[in-house]
């Protein structure tokens, strides 16, 4: 361990900018805590007249835990602390102040750590405390084989670099608790709580996946539904209803291979898909196992029962030369519904290779591009409030379609069927230009309004060509204040190619317009995207706010997701907050703002207008 001098002042100055600087800049990698610490221990020791140097972290109750150490000399000092649980690094955490031993040999101080030291060749030792505000994370020290204090300016430059370990330390604390607080919550968003499958969310992933990966085969979806399944739970109770579920989902789950699916989607919904099936032959086959696994009664131990279920089954499938297509499970429920309407406690089968099969996508695609053309869609528009005093702060625009003969249409499967062909881009292109044009209004009569919009944008809008130049558009024709609008993107976004996805957001940002990440924690929940791209706010999902009634963890996610985001500088919104329980759990959590039935349902812009003029 051979010492080294620091040379004038000025070069030592000059190396501390580029350590701080090389510090600056990994702090927002996902470079390994221990590689960088490594690194500064070593940098340290070529920066001060030093022979060794380690940082050791130290938790609650005082006990040291040893970090990194320039070499083999410092990791023994660093140990022998920690077994000791004594030592300047300890003193130096305690008091929050520096430790100065400049001659170990004629030191009483550190009667157990001192001679150990002196005797492996240790004369002198300078410790420094790390801490970041209020908080205390342990110590650096500076070990010496010659006795002699530290200069002023070296006493600097190491509260310096002690500093900025804290700073970094901070920072990769709380990468890995968010890190490991979204895998939970990946997991959790992703699974079926009764069940462990894969839920609705995992497998439209998964269809999702096989859409992007070549395959040679078909692409099948078989949708199973339970029949007369809530006899089963008004005849023996829910507990019962739960175990047959999952004696379901066990036997189920031995018709699937590695790399197949099966997932719940709902109460008795199950959905098997198969990514690479040869032939059509091959598709009934898998009925036909489906339908077997039916035949033996269902043991429930719990409440001593046998019982015999049928199930409908639906299928759907997508070939390798034609394009994968996303409503393969609206197409294989919607096949599974034919196929109880045929049979009704028969195992029966539908199949949309049949075309004479009622309501397919062409048929349903064609009405919507009419509803558009004829103005037969609507927008209706949820409030959005601050927590801290539930002033309203903006509106949330949502797509609305009044069918003639099925009545109010959901607009997930709307969207879904849009974003099949191009009809998506027109549709996007009406509901933004609506949305400013009702803004427009709501500004007409009450001038004075911070009313900020928020329009949902779909991921094939995004990349079509000349998508920001279409917002441009219906910005100047709207004369719509580019600031007061905020477009909601969900993580479905980056299965889209990733390089042009981040031109566009950035070129929207440029125009002025606000960014949100909607449905948070469902998606694809890549914590690397929050700091790449440019966003204002993350929405996160009412899935979450509704696991704060049954569970904790949904508090600890949210809480989670919030610091996360406030440590990246963007704001929260919580989606679907139903009670004053769930208002005051998220205002306490320190979300910023919120959304849900409690302040409104969605409303008409007319309705809008009228709650402006009360407020
Ligand atoms: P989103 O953007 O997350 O919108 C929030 C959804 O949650 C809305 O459903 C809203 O009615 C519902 N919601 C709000 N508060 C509560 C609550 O307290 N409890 C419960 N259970 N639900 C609540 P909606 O209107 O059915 O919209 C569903 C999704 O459809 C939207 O989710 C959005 O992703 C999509 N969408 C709606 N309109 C459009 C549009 O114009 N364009 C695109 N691309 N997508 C749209
Ligand atoms: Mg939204
Ligand atoms: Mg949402």
């Amino acid at each position: 361990m051979t010492g080294s001098l620091s040379g004038s002042p000025a070069v030592a100055q000059s190396e501390l900018s580029l350590v701080l600087s090389e510090f600056a800049r990994t702090m927002l990698t996902d470079f390994p805590l221990q590689a960088i610490l490594d690194a500064l221990v070593q940098r340290i020791v070529g920066l001060l007249p030093v022979s060794g140097a380690g940082v050791t972290l130290i938790g609650e109750g005082d006990s040291p835990r040893y970090i990194a150490a320039s070499d083999s000399r410092a990791l023994r000092f660093e140990r022998l602390q920690t077994t000791l649980g004594h030592g300047p690094c300890v003193v130096a955490h305690r008091t929050n102040a520096a430790v100065l031993v400049p001659d170990l040999g004629a030191d009483e101080q550190f009667s157990a750590f001192g001679p150990h030291a002196v005797a492996a060749g240790l004369l002198a030792v300078f410790t420094f405390p790390l801490r970041h505000g209020e908080q205390r994370l342990g110590a650096l020290d500076l070990y010496r084989d010659k006795v002699g204090p530290l200069n002023d300016a070296d006493m600097v430059m190491a509260q310096t670099l002690a500093d900025v370990a804290a700073a970094y330390l901070i920072n990769a604390q709380a990468r890995e608790q968010a890190e490991a607080s979204v895998r939970r919550l990946h997991h959790l968003a992703l699974h079926d709580a009764l069940t462990g499958l894969p839920n609705r969310t995992l497998l439209q992933q998964r269809l999702a996946r096989a859409a992007h990966t070549p395959s040679r085969g078909l692409t099948v979806v078989l949708f199973v539904d339970l029949d007369a399944f809530k006899t089963v739970n008004d005849t023996h109770g829910h507990r019962v209803g739960d175990d047959l579920l999952v004696a379901v989902a066990r036997r189920l789950a031995r018709l699937i291979r590695p790399g197949d699916t099966l997932a719940r989607i709902a109460g008795d919904e199950f959905v098997l898909l198969y990514e690479d099936v040869s032939t059509n032959t091959d598709i009934d086959a898998l009925a036909v196992r489906v339908e077997s696994a039916f035949t033996a009664p269902f043991t429930l131990p719990r409440a001593e029962l046998e019982l015999t279920m049928t199930a409908s089954i639906g299928i759907a499938h997508a070939g390798a030369d034609s394009e994968l297509e996303d409503s393969l499970i609206e197409e294989a429920d919607l096949a599974m519904y034919e196929a109880k309407r045929l049979g009704g406690g028969a195992h029966r089968r539908a199949d949309l290779r049949d075309t004479s099969f009622p309501g397919t996508r062409p048929r349903r695609e064609r009405e919507l591009r009419t509803a558009l053309r004829e103005g037969a869609l609507q927008l209706v528009y949820q409030l959005i409030v601050a927590c801290a005093d539930r002033t309203i702060v903006g509106v949330e625009a949502l797509l609305r379609w009044d069918h003639p003969t099925h009545g109010p249409l959901s607009p997930t499967g709307l969207i879904e069927l849009a974003e099949q062909s191009t009809l998506i881009i027109d549709l996007g292109e009406w509901v933004l230009g609506q949305a400013c044009t009702d803004h427009g209004r709501w500004l007409d009569t009450h001038p004075d309004t911070r009313l900020s919009l928020s329009v949902n944008v779909s991921a094939r809008q995004l990349v079509a060509p000349d998508y920001v130049g279409s917002v441009a558009r219906v910005l100047h024709r709207t004369a719509m204040d580019p600031t007061r609008l905020i477009l909601e993107i969900t993580e479905n976004v980056f299965l889209e190619d990733s390089e042009h996805v981040s031109t566009v957001l950035h070129d929207l940002t440029a125009l002025g317009v606000r960014l949100a990440l909607d449905d948070f924690g469902t998606g694809f929940s890549c914590l690397s995207y929050l700091q790449r791209l440019p966003l204002s706010l993350i929405k996160i999902d009412q899935a979450f706010t509704t696991s704060i009634d049954d569970t904790s963890s949904g508090v600890v996610i949210i809480a989670a997701v919030t610091d996360l985001a406030h440590t990246l500088g963007l704001q929260v919104i919580v989606e679907g907050i139903e009670t004053a329980h769930h208002h005051n759990e998220v205002t306490t959590l320190g979300c910023d703002y919120a959304q849900g039935y409690l302040y409104s349902r969605p409303t008409t812009a007319a309705a809008i207008t009228t709650l402006l003029a009360t407020r």
